[in-house]
């Protein structure tokens, strides 16, 4: 079986490596997030991180707020399957004790993290030890100094500042993010860091919401961002289970023809034309099965026979809802009608015999 072929878009940043996962530079955009457990909670952490790993996560950052987390951090570096990025704000300490113990990346905001000598040390020490560094500069905690300036501009100022200091001590295993809960500020800080910078870019709408609006402005952004080439990483917020974030993600990315993980489920919004077949609960059951799989193929569910077929015919499995029975298609051609109570099974048949997983 082969990956649908995805969109190619211009390659705007140069690339850097965290922990073996490239970042930049042409490779495929990859998918983080974040452990909401407390970190010193090891057992709770590893697992949490094997969960996002499973769903799909290339990358997992972890907070490492203070002692007790550092040590925690510590731990869970020893036993997670994915690179780990240490969270830090604040303290300089917890990044240099991070970087350290062997974090793949550090994650550090330049609106807390203190004086430029701090920050300078915690590249001395990236550097030493060979864990990259993330700018993260967020529109909540923008430095002091740029506060006249309108919000996007201070984000820009902030991690230009931040990356000349960065370039002057010959240090670019780092990448940059400028955050923001207000799309188009968010678009527009990363557009405008863009003219000035090839760093890779971690994108993200911070503060979202919760999952369907979190959802929608996250996709607003990154509609507008990735297919220009602008956008090596990607984290969607949600105020939610951050395994919920993964599949968000991934229908984002998969919607924009730039990386597929799952198959791709089209349904029609169902009318009277449908006869009684339950088009919306049939997507759901499907929708529901398909959850599991990692292959991506596209699976269409339709009301009728009037664009049904159509519909189904170019996705790789189909069904046309009839009176009293469905069509099933596979690979673009009718198969044969079945009774509505056997639609399901039948098409779960179809997909079987491929061999998908
Ligand atoms: S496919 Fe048929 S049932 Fe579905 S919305 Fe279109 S006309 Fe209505």
């Amino acid at each position: 079986m082969t990956e649908a072929a995805v969109q190619e878009r211009p390659i705007t940043s140069r690339q850097i490596v965290v922990g073996g996962v490239p970042i930049g530079g042409g490779a495929q955009v990859a998918v983080q997030s974040m452990t909401n457990t407390m970190t010193h909670d090891v057992e709770a952490t590893v697992q949490q991180v094997y969960d996002l790993n499973a769903a799909g996560a290339d990358l997992v950052r972890v907070s490492v707020n203070g002692s007790r987390a550092l040590k925690g951090f510590k731990e869970v570096l020893w036993r997670t399957p994915v690179p780990l990025i240490a969270d830090i704000h604040f303290d300089y300490r917890m990044a240099l004790g991070a970087a350290d113990a062997g974090a793949a990346c550090v994650r550090i905001n330049p609106g807390n993290i203190g004086g430029d000598d701090r920050y300078r040390a915690v590249i001395e020490k990236c550097a030493e030890t060979g864990a990259a560094m993330r700018i993260g500069v967020n529109s909540g905690s923008v430095e002091k100094r740029f506060w006249d300036l309108p919000k996007a501009e201070a984000l820009v100022a902030s991690a230009l500042q931040k990356v000349e200091i960065a370039e002057e001590m010959d240090f670019s295993n780092f990448k940059v993010s400028l955050k923001a809960s207000h799309v188009p500020e968010m678009v527009e800080a990363n557009r405008e860091f863009r003219r000035h910078s090839d760093a890779p870019l971690h994108l993200g709408v911070t503060e979202a919401g919760t999952k369907l609006p979190g959802a929608i402005k996250s996709a607003a952004a990154l509609g507008q961002l990735l297919p220009y080439g602008i956008g090596d990483t990607i984290r969607i917020s949600l105020a939610e289970d951050p395994v919920e974030e993964i599949p968000v993600a991934y229908q984002i990315l998969s919607a924009l023809n730039l990386r597929h993980r799952g198959p791709n489920v089209i349904a029609c919004p169902s009318c009277a034309r449908t006869l009684g077949f339950d088009v919306i609960g049939m997507a759901a059951q499907v929708e529901d099965k398909l959850k599991h799989y990692e292959d991506h193929f596209t699976v269409a569910v339709m009301g009728c026979i009037v664009n049904g077929p159509g519909e189904a015919r170019d996705a790789d499995y189909g069904v046309a809802g009839g009176k009293d029975d469905g069509l099933i298609f596979a690979k673009g051609r009718p198969l044969k009608k079945v009774h509505r109570d056997e639609i399901f099974s039948a098409l779960f048949e179809e997909i079987r015999k491929d061999g998908w997983k």
